[in-house]
């Protein structure tokens, strides 16, 4: 059984697959440190128990061949149905892409892809080796407080940069677009890649996008 918020048909707004329709299915439920930014806290509380095979059912009723899993920290309910429902979906022939902070290790043998987004808090980052190692993007909320932070990360870690994304932070599309260009500017001079809020920019705070 998982422990789900809500799934929905829609574009995936962030990251390498921006702009690619896919089916959400966003699992309840975050792990410590809680993010005080959050913009998905209302997947903090507990949601409705669904089983894997009425999740399957919903993807092939959705049509969709590509899959995101996100939260919350989907991860946390590995154990406790989500490696069915990875398998599931592999067999099925439904591409997946998982997006978690990294706070618990990503699981080995995991078949979908892995995008982490690790969260710097009260002067640390949290986010476990293990994740930094099997993720296969990295995608880091930057702003101007925070890009020394995120370039001393990248170095510190020797992330390889073709792996790497900044994505400006911004809850509001005013704020998104007013970033924007600072964060261009930081990705063509240290080669990251970009990744904006496409959901944000189309849609400003309107929530189950
Ligand atoms: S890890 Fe993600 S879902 Fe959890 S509190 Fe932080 S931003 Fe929110």
């Amino acid at each position: 059984m998982l422990i789900l918020h809500e799934m929905f048909a829609s574009l995936q707004g962030e990251g390498p697959h921006t702009g690619r329709p896919a089916f959400f299915i966003r699992l309840s439920g975050c792990v410590p440190p809680l993010c005080p930014w959050c913009d998905t806290k209302v997947a903090w509380a507990d949601g409705e128990k669904i089983s894997v095979d009425a999740l399957l059912a919903a993807v092939e009723r959705s049509g969709h061949r590509f899959v995101v899993i996100t939260g919350g920290e989907p991860l946390r309910q590995w154990e406790t149905g989500l490696h069915e429902l990875d398998a599931a979906l592999f067999d099925a022939g439904v591409e997946v892409q998982y997006e978690t902070s990294g706070k618990v290790p990503i699981p080995a043998g995991i078949r979908g892809e892995v995008i982490c987004s690790p969260k710097y808090l009260s002067g640390v980052w949290h986010v476990d080796p293990v994740s930094l190692s099997r993720a296969h993007h990295l995608k880091f909320v930057a702003c101007e407080e925070t890009v020394s932070e995120i370039d001393a990360f990248v170095s510190d870690h020797a992330l390889n940069l073709d792996r790497v994304w900044l994505m400006p932070k911004g809850m509001h599309r005013e704020e998104q677009i007013a970033r924007l260009p600072f964060v261009w500017d930081h990705c063509v001079k240290k080669g990251y890649r970009l990744a904006s809020r496409l959901h944000i920019l189309a849609f400003d705070t309107k929530k189950g996008i």
